[in-house]
């Protein structure tokens, strides 16, 4: 019974005896990994990647040569993150491990091996010493995994899924990022419309509710009071000595009532928070979402501007103009 216990912890720590985690970084970035966005290898080891869309891909892929050359190891124990690592050699299985090859220029990732033959070998071939035979590489379903980090325009299709404004509100069938496409479409085209509308509103506002005041401002303009305006001064100086100009402006101001002014406000955030999320929508750096928002507020700016008017005038920067 001992013993049964005994070759139980001994199976368990081989299995469960990883690499610190908190203290692994991705190859490509630096960035932490993710424990769920790994590419496992035979002999307990594996090479994780961060969130950024693509960059499990590229480790994985033998093409991407991330892989860097066999150095042999200096001492007798492994360097962090893999001090406490129960690994062996893809090769062979065996745990004397004497060479290491890093993953890619960043981060402190390696796979180990017992020789340089071993490590050449899986050089030469290193998908054939993946455990689950490169599963992940083949995407059979519309995209895996999620982000909300990009690494340059990408098209999540085949590739890292969208997490859209929310964690749970991943594209990950073509269904939902048809239903993403076509809903961002339609903010655009709202956000355009709500523009219009908050407009023609503070018009109906100003027109119906609008109380005017007006108020009779004497002023008195001197023309001295202008030192800036030399050759003006040279010459006026003599008359506006003697008497000084005095003007009645009659300024005319038109307050709205508080209510009008808070459903304004309203509307105005509205379009503020719409505007935002597209904004949002357009720093993922997904082609085809890219594409929606600006085809949604083309097609909005299409609909709802007033064509007749002396000037056209769109909303260039969506999330910050009033
Ligand atoms: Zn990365
Ligand atoms: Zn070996």
């Amino acid at each position: 019974m001992r013993f049964l216990v005994f070759v139980l912890a001994l199976v368990a720590s081989v299995c469960f005896g990883q690499q610190d985690l908190h203290d692994t970084q991705c190859p490509l970035c630096a960035m932490d990994v993710i424990p769920s966005l790994n590419q496992s290898f035979k002999g307990n080891q594996a090479v994780y990647a961060c969130e950024m869309a693509g960059h499990l891909e590229t480790l994985a892929n033998p093409a991407s040569n991330v892989l860097r050359g066999a150095v042999a190891l200096s001492g007798s124990t492994l360097e962090p993150p893999y001090t406490r690592a129960h690994m062996g050699c893809p090769v062979c299985g065996s745990t004397d491990l004497k060479y290491s090859m890093r993953w890619g220029s960043q981060g402190n990732q390696k796979l180990y091996t017992c020789s340089k033959e071993h490590a050449d070998m899986i050089l030469a071939d290193q998908k054939k010493y993946y455990v689950d035979n490169g599963v992940q590489l083949e995407s059979n379903g519309f995209c895996k995994h999620a982000s909300v980090m990009f690494d340059g325009f990408q098209s999540s299709v085949h590739s890292t899924c969208v997490k859209l404004f929310f964690q749970p509100w991943v594209l990950n069938s073509s269904v939902k990022y048809a239903f993403g496409f076509i809903g961002i479409v339609c903010m655009g085209i709202l956000l355009e419309w709500l523009g219009e509308y908050r407009e023609e509103v503070e018009k109906k506002f100003l027109d119906k509710y609008g109380i005017t005041q007006s108020m009779d401002q004497e002023a008195t303009l001197h023309d001295n009071s202008q030192p800036s305006q030399a050759p003006l001064l040279v010459s006026t100086a003599a008359s506006s000595l003697i008497q000084p100009t005095t003007k009645i402006i009659q300024q005319k101001t038109i307050k709205l009532p508080l209510w009008c002014t808070i459903v304004l406000s309203v509307l105005y955030m509205i379009a503020l928070t719409m505007g935002y999320l597209i904004m949002l929508v357009a720093m993922l750096y997904e082609t085809g979402l890219f594409i929606a928002a600006i085809l949604g507020l083309g097609i909005g700016f299409y609909l709802f501007k007033e064509t007749e008017q002396d000037e056209m005038s769109g909303n260039i920067d969506p999330c910050c103009s009033t």
